[in-house]
C-alpha cells in the first residue's frame, strides 16, 4: 500500500524530470544525477541536491528553475539543501542522460576522466579524436575534434 507521502514523492520526482540544465537543455536535473533526495515533511518539502562541481555558475539558475517548477504545481514551501559530500561524479548521470547527450552532439563523460580513455566522437563514433581546448562553449565542456569526420564537438567533463 502506498501512502500519500509516497505518492507526493513520486509526483515530485516527475516534476524534477522536467527541470532542465540551462547549459544542456536536453538533460534534466534527474538525468544529471544532481537531485540526491526528496523529503516530504508535514509543512514543507526538501530537495537535496549536489552541484556538478562547487561553484558551478549554472547552479543558481538551476535552483531557481527547481523552485519555479514546484511553485507552478502548488508546492510553495520548498527548502533546497545543498549536499557537497560525497561529491558529484559523472557516474551519477543516468544512461538515459548519456544517450540524450550523444543525440545532442555532446560526448558523454567517460568514467575516470578522458585520459587515457579515448573520447568517442558523438557524430560517427570514432575513437580517433583530439582535444582542442580544455574549455568548450562553457566551463563544463572541453572542445574536441574528430579526426575521421573532422567535426568539432563538446565533451561533457564535469567531475
Ligand atoms: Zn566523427
Amino acid at each position: 500500500m502506498e501512502n500519500s507521502l509516497d505518492i507526493s514523492k513520486q509526483a515530485l520526482w516527475q516534476i524534477m524530470e522536467r527541470v532542465s540544465d540551462p547549459e544542456i537543455p536536453v538533460l534534466s536535473v534527474v538525468d544529471l544525477g544532481i537531485i540526491r533526495d526528496i523529503l516530504v515533511h508535514p509543512e514543507w518539502i526538501e530537495i537535496v541536491y549536489t552541484p556538478t562541481y562547487s561553484g558551478c555558475p549554472a547552479m543558481d539558475v538551476i535552483r531557481g528553475e527547481i523552485k519555479k517548477a514546484l511553485e507552478e504545481r502548488g508546492w510553495h514551501t520548498v527548502k533546497l539543501t545543498q549536499k557537497l559530500s560525497p561529491a558529484w561524479t559523472t557516474d551519477w548521470m543516468t544512461e538515459e542522460g548519456k544517450r540524450k547527450l550523444r543525440d545532442f552532439g555532446i560526448a558523454p563523460p567517460v568514467a575516470g576522466g578522458p585520459a587515457p580513455h579515448p573520447v568517442s566522437c558523438p557524430h560517427c563514433g570514432s575513437a580517433r579524436t583530439e582535444l582542442l581546448s580544455q574549455y568548450g562553449s562553457t566551463a563544463c565542456k572541453a572542445l574536441y575534434r574528430c579526426m575521421d569526420c573532422l567535426e568539432p564537438f563538446d565533451y561533457f567533463k564535469c567531475h
